[in-house]
């Protein structure tokens, strides 16, 4: 048998109190997003492949954190660094995931743009004659073509300086053949654009819509919204819009309500929306976009990271945490730890 030294002793202690300390995931929202992707799961085992229902079914099932400890205080603290995601646009995991990197990047984005230009931001609503869930490929091609129109139009380039832009598909609430397509756009306009007096820049509700109906080419009148967001009276709010506004803009990135929905029309969805992007960047937005994340593309292949930056240097990693999902729960399978640490 090995004798424990004292120095041995205290570790081994440490570690069994780390284990008992975390020995169930408390970060709750991996559970509830888990448990919910099972309405979805279910639609799928209909039609969909093996390979792709089994990952599906292992989505997050296994997480991995990185632990650390700070180095002056019994506080701790855990970063995701390991995950089995699926990267099913439907899955709800996933989507959550893929919201939080958007609305972080986007924070980082805006944040860089005040940190370059006078800017307020506009929240408008696009839309489009809801098509039937067979049409929706041709109608997002459709909507994305009027769109290039439209911020090419002399009229819009004059004013606006840019967007981010999310493309929304949820199903018609009064009839569920059909799909209520929008689109949600933060556009950034120079701090002058509410200047009347001195400048043309300011574009009405209805002048929005006679554009995105010109740019539509349609005959009807296509609903349009258009809030603006006002800023706070106090200075040095700066970090605060970014942020406030940057999480507005993961919203439509939510799951989409599949209550009933039969597998069927779900099939014809998923292939509706194959391979076709939601995001994208404008103007300024896709410039600086470029410059900061080196691509004006938003990337999801990794949905593990926690993106926002942390200042390390107060603490020290001592491990990490390995989560298994076991009947219902979040479980301690084991933890690691770091090397040469006492
Ligand atoms: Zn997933």
């Amino acid at each position: 048998m090995r004798v424990l030294y004292q120095k041995d002793l205290f570790s081994y202690r440490r570690i069994e109190d780390i284990k008992e300390k975390f020995s169930e995931l408390n970060e709750l929202e991996f559970l509830v997003k888990k448990y919910n992707s099972f309405v979805v799961f279910e639609l799928y085992q209909h039609f969909a492949k093996k390979s792709k229902l089994q990952a599906f079914a292992d989505c997050g099932t296994y997480l991995g954190f990185d632990l650390y400890k700070h180095i002056s205080k019994e506080e701790y603290q855990k970063r995701l660094s390991h995950a089995n995601f699926c990267r099913d646009r439907f899955c709800e995991m996933c989507n959550w995931r893929r919201a939080r990197k958007y609305a972080i990047e986007n924070f980082k984005l805006l944040k860089f743009v005040q940190s370059q230009e006078r800017v307020r931001y506009i929240f408008a609503t696009f839309t489009i004659k809801n098509p039937r869930v067979e049409e929706l490929k041709s109608y997002v091609k459709l909507f994305n073509q009027a769109w290039k129109r439209m911020t090419q139009s002399k009229r819009w380039r004059n004013s606006i300086l840019g967007y981010i832009k999310a493309i929304e598909i949820p199903f018609q609430k009064t009839d569920r053949d059909y799909i209520n397509l929008h689109a949600h756009c933060l556009l950034i306009v120079p701090s002058i654009y509410f200047d009347f007096k001195n400048y043309n820049l300011y574009i009405k509700q209805n002048e929005f819509q006679e554009m995105w109906k010109k740019a539509l080419r349609v005959d009807y009148n296509p609903s349009v919204d258009i809030r603006i967001i006002k800023p706070n009276k106090e200075r040095g709010e700066d970090d605060e819009i970014a942020s406030v506004v940057a999480e507005t803009t993961k919203y439509p990135l939510k799951s989409i309500d599949l209550n009933g929905i039969d597998w069927q029309k779900f099939k014809i969805l998923t292939e509706q929306v194959k391979n076709m992007r939601f995001l994208s960047f404008g103007g300024i937005a896709k410039v600086y976009r470029k410059e900061i994340f080196g691509t004006d593309e938003f990337d999801d292949s990794d949905l593990i990271g926690d993106y926002d930056e942390l200042d390390l240097s107060m603490w020290e990693k001592i491990g990490r945490l390995w989560y298994f999902l076991d009947a219902g729960k979040y479980k301690l399978h084991k933890f690691e730890k770091a090397e040469n640490k006492e």
